[in-house]
């Protein structure tokens, strides 16, 4: 059974994040995607609660998924739950350095683990979560950006 993890900080989870989800999950027996709990990052604007909720809602059709949470070390945690994949997208070249960087790291501490790219669909070229935040906080339009059923909750969170 292959069971592969797809780590992240899905603040908030976005239609990048999903493509992704949707296609690591037909390759796999098992997909965990896991919420990175980051004691450094104080400015989130979802809780990790919020994100696990998030997550579930619009992954609620794909049937070989589970949603959970993380702290620390990546490795470890695969270790943990006996995953042998990470899966990890693939912007433009930007995203390439950093996430061969990580690769080669958690494969060094963790040799069992293969790292699983997978490029991002064309429309989601330049989306991530932080373009989202950017544009709602100005009011602007996140249809397109972010899965429909969250739509809301992220406007919200601006309006407070
Ligand atoms: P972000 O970079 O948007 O803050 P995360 O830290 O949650 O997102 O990223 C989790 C994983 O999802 C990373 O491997 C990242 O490269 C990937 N990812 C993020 N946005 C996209 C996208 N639009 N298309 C493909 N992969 C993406």
């Amino acid at each position: 059974m292959i069971k592969a993890i797809y780590p992240g900080s899905f603040d908030p989870v976005t239609n990048g994040h999903l493509d992704i989800i949707k296609r690591a999950s037909k390759l796999v027996d098992k997909l965990v995607v896991s919420v990175l709990e980051n004691p450094h990052k104080k400015s989130s604007l979802f809780t990790v609660e919020e994100r696990i909720e998030n997550l579930k809602l619009v992954t609620k059709d794909i049937k070989n998924i589970e949603i959970s949470s993380f702290r620390g070390l990546l490795v470890d945690y695969a270790q943990q739950i006996d995953a042998q994949v990470i899966i990890r997208g693939l912007r433009a070249v930007t995203d390439f350095e950093s996430e061969f960087q990580m690769a080669l790291t958690n494969k060094s501490l963790f040799p069992n683990i293969e790292t699983l790219f997978i490029p991002t669909s064309i429309e989601y070229l330049y989306l991530s979560s932080s373009t989202v935040k950017e544009i709602a906080m100005f009011g602007g339009n996140i249809c397109g950006m972010v899965p429909c059923e969250i739509k809301e909750s992220v406007l919200k969170k601006f309006r407070k």
